[in-house]
């Protein structure tokens, strides 16, 4: 599943190509996403100036000049590729003609995905929902503090809860509870001020690495044959069950957490 690392990734990609163009048509070839696009509403942002591209939470989006905005989010399987031609694979739902004739594609083999078009000062539904995420100001000590300080929720559950922060996937949670020395078992109540901190800091340094380490990929997204490839960052907890705590060498131990794998060391993390 696309984290935020993946997502930041593919906004930067296809930037650059998208960046001060207009699209001049859609085409729609599967509409069965896990929400349908609005049709209706895509004359609203053809031969429309995109003013910028950016990303909250895991969601791309485009703003237009008009006020119109559209929201891309890759879902499960998901993926956006820039293309000089048009030669489709198969899954390639939704595709953007731009005005540099270069064309954006939208391939999505699951199809939990989703583009929407919107009124951009309007509240919006799918990202009304979405805490702040961790690269987000909003996003500081006092906030997270102050929404989890009566919490009886475990802290692994509540750095996965959208709701409260955003862009978190389970692998980083387990990474970023190893690097701040917290069990993933605490309950929110019981998370200090200071670890707050902690957290927010190791949030962003642990992905800021991973889209750090996506950014070499970059070129594959003009290349209609590649997909993004997929993010080795060198992970100290996730998937290493049984294997030696790289601080204390107990064995790395595996829990199931609302249904999710969670990975950490008894010893290190309390
Ligand atoms: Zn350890």
């Amino acid at each position: 599943m696309p984290e935020l690392p993946e997502v930041e990734t593919t906004k930067r990609g296809i930037e650059p190509y998208v960046k001060d163009q207009i699209i001049k048509k859609i085409l729609v070839r599967n509409n069965k996403l896990r929400i349908p696009l609005n049709k209706k509403l895509i004359k609203k942002i053809i031969n429309v100036d995109i003013a910028e591209i950016k990303r909250r939470a895991k969601y791309i989006i485009f703003d237009f000049v008009n006020g119109y905005s559209v929201v891309i989010h890759l879902g499960m399987t998901g993926n956006l590729r820039v293309s000089k031609k048009i030669k489709y694979l198969k899954h390639d739902h939704i595709i953007f003609n731009l005005s540099s004739g270069n064309i954006l594609i939208y391939n999505d083999v699951r199809r939990f995905g989703l583009i929407q078009i919107y009124k951009t000062a309007e509240s919006f539904f799918l990202l009304d929902n979405n805490g702040p995420d961790p690269f987000e100001e909003e996003a500081n000590p006092d906030y997270l503090f102050n929404r989890i300080k009566n919490s009886t929720a475990s802290i692994k559950s509540i750095l996965l809860n959208h709701k409260i922060i955003s862009g978190i996937g389970n692998i980083y949670a387990s990474e970023i509870l190893f690097a701040t020395n917290i069990s993933p078992t605490r309950i929110g109540k019981d998370v200090s001020y200071d670890e707050c901190k902690k957290i927010l800091k190791e949030s962003k340094k642990i992905l800021s690495k991973a889209i750090k380490a996506g950014g070499t990929t970059l070129n594959d997204y003009f290349n209609a044959e590649s997909k993004p490839g997929y993010f080795k960052i060198q992970l100290k907890v996730y998937g290493r069950d049984g294997e030696k705590c790289k601080s204390c060498e107990t064995k790395i131990s595996k829990i199931t957490q609302n249904n999710r794998s969670t990975y950490f060391c008894k010893e290190s993390q309390n």
